[in-house]
């Protein structure tokens, strides 16, 4: 996940064995256009279906330019420091696949630079993994959410240690304890709520409370989201047509600490576009047992933000 050209401007991870001091080939005189944007040697991406400029980069550059940005924004915001015990919020979509992917990596080199040192100074932070069963809501077979958790279980169990644990926590924890009287009182609240956009909004809001409580009682200090620029661009256009404007600046910042726990966006500057190539070219798995499509104010939004980005 680095990037092999020497004249990289880019803030993407180098490994030192792969800094060349020989100069990069010269671009190709006739067909630079079917080369890589970038390292103007390996081919671009098989454009297909693809359009924008990820499809003009090669795998390799492609992958190290949005690893680029998810450290730049860590980087730049100091999201996660060695002693921090962070939780990544895990759905089974592409962009939450990614940020767990991602900060993954960070640990493993973190860990081997921890193994290589002399002193042992600095710690490596911590990572947990969090998914929200919203079986409680939405009408799904349990053998399907059962089979989704396993796959998430594997898929967690197979990322190189530090073991990461993987907390599925119902919905209706945000209760109390009793889980049955919770999965009432929760139907209860949701059914007052008349319009679609209202249901989904405060669903929203205690899939984050549920996240908060996992975080704050398992001891994280931190809790990141896969939220991408396309996501946020809904949020943005969503927020000013319900009048919500007032929080709207502090809804996308890289490290919103309203929270009790923090919640930090590292791919905030990545588009879904990007994440879901990610996904396609590395084989990371994606499930989502509760993908059920946005609607009302939000599924007009997402819909008009989409065909923006295809056009
Ligand atoms: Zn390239």
């Amino acid at each position: 996940m680095s990037c092999n050209s020497s004249g990289c401007q880019s803030n993407c991870y180098k490994n030192g064995d792969q800094v060349s001091d020989s100069p990069p080939p010269p671009p190709a005189a006739n067909n630079s256009s079917n080369l890589c944007l970038k390292c103007k040697t390996n081919s671009p991406i098989t454009p297909g279906s693809l359009s924008g400029d990820e499809a003009r980069f090669c795998a390799d550059c492609f992958r190290s330019n949005i690893y680029g940005k998810f450290r730049l924004a860590v980087a730049s915001h100091a999201m996660i420091s060695p002693s921090d015990n962070v939780l990544v919020a895990f759905s089974g979509g592409p962009s939450s696949r990614v940020a767990l992917q991602f900060v993954h990596v960070l640990q493993d080199r973190a860990q081997k630079n921890f193994e290589a040192s002399k002193d042992k100074s600095l710690p490596v932070f911590g990572v947990g993994v969090a998914f929200i069963d919203e079986s409680a809501v939405y009408p799904v077979s349990s053998d399907k959410v059962d089979g989704a958790i396993q796959d998430m279980r594997s898929v967690v169990s197979n990322l190189a240690p530090p073991t990461k644990q993987l907390h599925v926590v119902p919905i209706e924890n945000i209760y109390a304890s009793d889980s049955s009287d919770g999965k009432d009182r929760l139907t209860k609240l949701l059914d007052a709520v008349n319009d679609a956009t209202g249901k989904e909004d405060l669903l929203l809001h205690l899939r984050m409370m549920a996240l908060q409580k996992v975080a704050s009682q398992n001891g994280y200090n931190r809790l990141i989201l896969g939220s991408c620029t396309s996501r946020i661009a809904c949020h943005v256009l969503a927020a000013t047509v319900k009048g919500r404007g007032y929080s709207l600046s502090a809804d996308i910042q890289y490290v919103d600490a309203r929270w009790e726990v923090p919640v930090v966006l590292p791919l905030r500057d990545c588009t879904s576009q990007e994440l879901n190539l990610l996904c396609h070219l590395d084989g990371l798995k994606t499930l989502q047992p509760f993908d059920s499509p946005p609607s009302g104010i939000n599924g007009l939004i997402s819909s008009f933000v989409n065909v923006l980005q295809d056009s």
